[in-house]
């Protein structure tokens, strides 16, 4: 909502000082149309490669705590929200779980996640699929705008 891209850098820093997770990557920041529920800011999408010791359920209840403590509201899906993070992959694991589904169910679908998870990560492979990363964003069908808005998002200084 209110400064989208500095909610991004706040989620990463979160991230980066959590035990147990280190974050090696982060992909510029994307300005993108809202999808789905269209009459609301643009959003900022942005795309992190982490090292972590963390199994997925124990990785998505950290990011949970973050989406918590940066005070996440309520309100419509797919309408606006202070921040958002989804585990997108978990090296070539598949999660299957009521509350947790990796590879993440719109990953091929979205081009506001393609376009910054193949910026950092174009070779690696979908393990459902089969496909890369580059792949899916040539099979895309998906004309949503997702401009580059802001070159690799500044480090993090914590
Ligand atoms: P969305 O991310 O789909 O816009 P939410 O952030 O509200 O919506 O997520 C709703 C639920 O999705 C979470 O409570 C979480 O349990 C579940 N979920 C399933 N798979 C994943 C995933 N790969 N990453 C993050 N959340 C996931
Ligand atoms: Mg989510």
């Amino acid at each position: 909502m209110d400064d989208p891209a500095a909610r991004c850098r706040e989620a990463l820093c979160y991230l980066s000082q959590v035990s147990g997770i280190k974050v090696l990557r982060q992909s510029s920041f994307y300005r993108t149309e809202p999808v789905g529920f269209e009459k609301q800011a643009w959003f900022i999408n942005a795309v992190a490669e982490i090292r972590t010791v963390l199994p997925p359920q124990e990785l998505l209840k950290a990011m949970q705590e973050i989406e918590d403590t940066m005070g996440r509201l309520t309100g419509p899906r797919w309408g606006p929200r202070v921040i958002d993070l989804d585990i997108l992959l978990y090296g070539q694991e598949v999660v299957e779980d009521d509350d947790l589904v990796i590879p993440h169910p719109e990953l091929h679908k979205r081009r506001f996640i393609l376009e910054p998870l193949c910026e950092i990560s174009s070779y690696t492979i979908h393990p459902v699929f089969g496909v890369s990363v580059r792949g899916l964003m040539e099979r895309l069908d998906d004309d949503s705008r997702v401009y580059l808005y802001r070159a690799n998002g500044e480090p993090c200084l914590a």
